[in-house]
């Protein structure tokens, strides 16, 4: 699958799925859009960029540089093909702990509210090139949390996929495709990123496969989602979880 010339935006890409997709797009000749916020971590993947990439490695935040991640990239590459709208966190905070609303604000603000700025700001450019968007859920969408403290992550989620089939219906009369891609447990910074220490081995039980998933794996289904390959495919919510939620 080649993407040469296409320009794709990675946002959260400076580790985990993000940094795995922005890689993979530029092995197929992609001009890539690095976002992230930590510069040791973009440095990173910077390095791991094959030598003759065409990127733009980008230190933003998606809840308040979402017009300047669009602006340079149609400055560097003068348009935009593909939107992986990748960066997001969990934070915990529960109804009776009192720590829900803080966590909602935060989680709302980066999970959902940032996808639908960087959404509405590069359709004018996606318009032209017939692009398309992914965004990236989680199997949270999906099942009721069995810890509270997960629920207003599992709530931005839900309502990123009920953003992305919103969207794609939107979008379908431009010739734009919006898609969403639900891991399960994906070995990345994620936990770290919480503050969690649960063991692999722990996570590989709750899944019917007993496995967690690379971030590379991940980021081959968003490439098959963003080619041609699947030019039918729009408003779909596309489960990559090892069997988790079988259980
Ligand atoms: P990581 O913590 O490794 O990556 C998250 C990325 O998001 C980092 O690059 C981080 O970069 C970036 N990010 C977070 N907030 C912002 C922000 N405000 N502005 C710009 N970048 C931001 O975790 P994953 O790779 O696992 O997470 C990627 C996506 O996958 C998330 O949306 C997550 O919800 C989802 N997911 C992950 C699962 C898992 O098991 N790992 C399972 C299901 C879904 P920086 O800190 O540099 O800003």
């Amino acid at each position: 699958m080649s993407f040469t010339g296409k320009s794709v935006i990675v946002t959260g890409a400076s580790s985990g799925i993000g940094a795995a997709t922005g890689i993979l797009f530029a092995e197929q000749g992609a001009n890539v859009v690095i976002v992230g916020r930590n510069e040791t971590k973009l440095n990173a993947v910077a390095q791991k960029l094959p030598k003759n990439a065409k990127s733009l490695i980008l230190k933003a935040d998606v809840t308040t540089d979402a017009k300047k991640i669009i602006d340079e990239t149609v400055n560097k590459f003068g348009r935009i093909d593909i939107l992986v709208n990748n960066a997001g966190f969990a934070k915990y905070g529960s109804l009776t702990d009192g720590k829900f609303l803080e966590a909602y604000d935060t989680i709302m603000a980066t999970n959902v509210r940032a996808v639908a700025e960087l959404t509405m700001l590069a359709l004018p450019h996606l318009t032209k090139t017939k692009g398309n968007i992914i965004n990236i859920s989680s199997i949270a969408a999906m099942a009721v949390p069995l810890d509270g403290r997960f629920l207003a992550y599992s709530v931005s989620k839900a309502a990123l996929d009920h953003f992305t089939r919103g969207a794609a219906l939107e979008f379908a009369s431009k010739g734009i495709r919006v898609n969403s891609v639900n891991p399960g447990p994906v070995a990345t910074d994620f936990l770290d990123n919480m503050g969690v220490d649960i063991s692999v081995d722990v996570i590989k039980e709750m899944t019917a496969l007993k496995r967690v998933s690379t971030p590379e794996e991940i980021g081959e289904l968003i490439l098959y989602l963003a080619g041609d390959k699947a030019q039918g495919i729009t408003g779909s919510i596309m489960l990559t979880d090892n069997g988790c939620l079988l259980k």
